[in-house]
């Protein structure tokens, strides 16, 4: 199908009750094929979630000038990174991608022309945690880029204009780090638990008591928090992905539970996870 064609496709995704949104800290890309305490939560998660009628992740991993959506019918699976042992690169994540979302996702927002894009696929932001939650690969899954010349105020627009996915059976997860900083990790301290700095323990701190008490206006200002978050957030592009799933909270009727709370080479290894109150059946 081309990309024309593709413009002319009409919603054909369904009323369903309201989705969870997820922000998942993806930490090292070993995580998708190393078993540990992280992955082991991802897994439990996917058995607990509603099944999505299909994923769009805000990866960490894909930066572009302008907004697009992956609107590919069978996106690839990249390995985006080097270094790595050889079984990392022969992992693949088959999930169909969904060109009718894309359009949809398109369709939504009017903040910006948000571009189909058929070149790019499932980078590992995206396949490292996804496969943890749907080992079979049975979900289709978009991806929508992250406009590294916006601030995030404009992300944070931009998401709440997707909110109705929600209501579509589309499952949204931001898949970043909170606290990242490759240029001072500690590679011999990478086991969970095992280390955290005093401005990545501090950061976090701040960043768990902004989030649950819906301090939303000082995580968008995040370059104004001082050293500590200057630390912890050198480039944007991890943490961005956090201001999408903040954005898609309804701060009335839903509540946020946190897992994965662990310090990682220096760092925590921090992941989010929201939840309507309402229909919920997964608190913790
Ligand atoms: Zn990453």
């Amino acid at each position: 199908m081309s990309l024309q064609n593709l413009k002319n496709i009409t919603s054909s995704l369904s009323n369903t009750p309201k989705m969870p949104v997820l922000f998942l800290g993806h930490g090292s890309p070993m995580n998708a094929i190393e078993e540990n305490e992280f992955v082991a939560s991802f897994r439990k998660l996917g058995q607990e979630l509603p099944k999505p009628n299909a994923i769009l992740c805000i990866s960490a991993h894909w930066e572009t000038k302008g907004t697009f959506v992956t609107a590919m019918q069978h996106p690839p699976t990249i390995h985006d990174f080097g270094g790595f042992p050889k079984a990392l690169f022969d992992v693949q994540y088959p999930a169909p991608g969904s060109p009718e979302l894309a359009v949809e996702t398109k369709n939504l927002v009017t903040q910006t022309e948000v571009g189909l894009d058929d070149k790019w696929g499932l980078d590992h932001g995206a396949w490292s945690v996804i496969k943890h939650l749907y080992p079979n690969a049975d979900i289709p899954v978009i991806q929508m880029s992250i406009d590294y010349s916006k601030p995030a105020q404009y992300h944070y627009d931009l998401a709440k204009e997707i909110q109705q996915l929600r209501h579509k059976g589309v499952l949204i997860v931001g898949s970043g780090n909170m606290v990242h900083n490759l240029r001072r990790i500690v590679w011999d301290k990478m086991n969970a638990g095992s280390y955290g700095f005093d401005w990545a323990i501090e950061a976090n701190e701040k960043m768990k008591d902004f989030i649950l008490n819906n301090n939303h206006k000082d995580l968008i200002n995040f370059n104004k928090q001082g050293t500590a978050f200057n630390l912890s957030i050198p480039t944007p592009e991890h943490y961005m992905p956090l201001i999408y799933t903040l954005a898609l909270k309804d701060n009335k009727n839903e509540e946020i539970s946190i897992f994965n709370d662990q310090y990682v080479g220096g760092f925590s290894f921090y992941d989010l996870h929201q939840n309507s109150i309402k229909q919920n059946s997964i608190i913790r």
